[in-house]
């Protein structure tokens, strides 16, 4: 036997997951006896190799998607995935594809990956480890000489940062509006689109029907401050939570601030600080992680000896049920009612359009990547994320499900954004023996 025929046999059997019948039947012994292991020393370069691609003198990340930067840090990637073997192509959306053959090609992709574009002075780990973590495996499996049952996709998503568009394309998403908007490279999206490579006026080709895909899978870092916190070295990510907001309107009666009795005021500004206090206790009364803020205000006529007539507040829920923040909603309702009548002010919410559905992940591959990391011997959450990513589209095509790591001092979209190595090579073997779990379990 070869000593490359050798190591495969050897891994595939310590995996001990061929009899296995299916995921839920996912035990410790997993892939604890697998020796397979990602290069963390790779993951770890490559991760500064890719934030060179835009980084400007004074050490800021500016790889912002349709941007030469991104351009750049685009072909980096792709002659990588060349090297990997991947034959990486570039659908119409922008995003880049590599595909690995497996032994039965009639069975659907196992896909994964992130994105690399990044925010306007953003970090260098956002999207990039999910990227280079997806890519590692792909290294790690042509090294062993290891051929997965199912085919293998890496998928780069364009634009995610701008409005997760390369994903939404894929999932069909994209309206003709959405490619005339404005991105923030000053091309709109389709020009965006077209510049690196993809072509908007033939968007539709992108798409991804329900059942096209086996899997899909994002390691990303978590972006908030709870792993690390709790000292927990892997999230199993729930959910992406959706996201609504409100324009709260508040009209009181403008008046002399001298010549007004106490009593006869209509304060539209003291109406609003108590709405303020309202949502806070509204969205603290009931148990979970959703969250509630009144993040934006403004004042009119906005002056020292004017009784505020009129204030205009930005309410934003966000929440993983769509009936919990409706429920939230109306509570806030309901004591905006009472604070409207004490003061003799009048308050109306507007909801606005622009609002996200939440997304779940798949149970069965969340349970598949717990079972997964405990077998490594990691620490495990189940958790939400806050934040929005190219999973909750996928999530609506395909199992999806999402893996986190720790982000230290819970600091992203930012140049203070880090994560250790160790704990990317943590997740990256968790992403490798999560999707060699799936290959063999169904
Ligand atoms: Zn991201």
């Amino acid at each position: 036997m070869q000593r490359r025929q050798f190591i495969q046999n050897a891994s595939l059997t310590a995996l001990g997951i061929a009899t296995f019948g299916g995921i839920k039947a996912v035990t410790r012994s997993a892939a604890s006896g697998n020796a397979l292991r990602v290069n963390g020393k790779r993951i770890e370069s490559r991760i500064f190799e890719l934030a060179k691609f835009g980084m400007d003198a004074n050490g800021h990340g500016t790889r912002v998607a349709f941007t030469q930067a991104d351009i750049e840090g685009r072909a980096w990637f792709i002659a990588l995935m060349k090297k990997a073997g991947l034959n990486p192509t570039i659908d119409t959306a922008g995003n880049i594809i590599g595909k690995r053959k497996g032994k039965n090609n009639a069975l659907k992709p196992i896909a994964f990956g992130s994105h690399i574009d990044m925010v306007p002075d953003g970090g260098n780990y956002d999207g990039t480890l999910g990227s280079i973590g997806a890519l590692e495996v792909i290294e790690i499996l042509n090294e062993q000489n290891i051929m997965t049952e199912h085919p293998l996709e890496l998928i780069i998503f364009s634009n995610e940062e701008g409005g997760t568009i390369g994903s939404k394309a894929m999932v069909g998403d994209i309206t003709k509006e959405g490619l005339q908007q404005r991105s923030q490279s000053g091309l709109t999206m389709g020009e965006g689109i077209r510049a690196i490579g993809g072509n908007p006026d033939d968007i539709q080709s992108c798409i991804r029907k329900k059942g096209d895909i086996h899997a899909w899978l994002e390691l990303h870092i978590e972006q908030g401050g709870i792993l690390e916190k709790e000292n927990i070295q892997i999230g199993v990510v729930e959910g992406i939570v959706g996201i609504v907001h409100w324009e709260i309107i508040v009209e009181g009666f403008s008046n002399h601030a001298g010549a007004t009795q106490m009593n006869m005021r209509q304060d539209a500004l003291l109406a609003a600080s108590k709405l303020v206090i309202a949502v806070n206790e509204v969205i603290n009364s009931v148990k979970g992680t959703q969250v509630g803020t009144v993040g934006k205000i403004s004042v009119l006529p906005g002056a020292y000896n004017v009784i505020p007539g009129k204030v205009q507040m930005g309410l934003e829920i966000r929440d993983l049920s769509a009936d919990k923040i409706d429920m939230l909603f109306k509570e806030i309702e309901r004591r905006a009612a009472l604070i409207a009548k004490a003061s003799k002010t009048n308050i109306r919410f507007e909801r606005q359009a622009n609002e996200s559905k939440p997304a779940l992940t798949d149970k069965k591959l969340q349970q598949t990547i717990n079972a997964t990391a405990k077998s490594l011997g990691f620490s495990t959450k189940f958790m939400q994320s806050g934040a929005g990513h190219d999973t909750q589209h996928m999530s609506s095509i395909a199992p999806a499900a999402m893996i986190f790591i720790p982000s230290v001092g819970g600091i992203s979209h930012s140049p203070k954004e880090f994560s250790k190595a160790i704990d990317m090579e943590n997740g990256a073997n968790v992403l490798m023996q999560t999707i060699l779990f799936i290959d063999k379990s169904n």
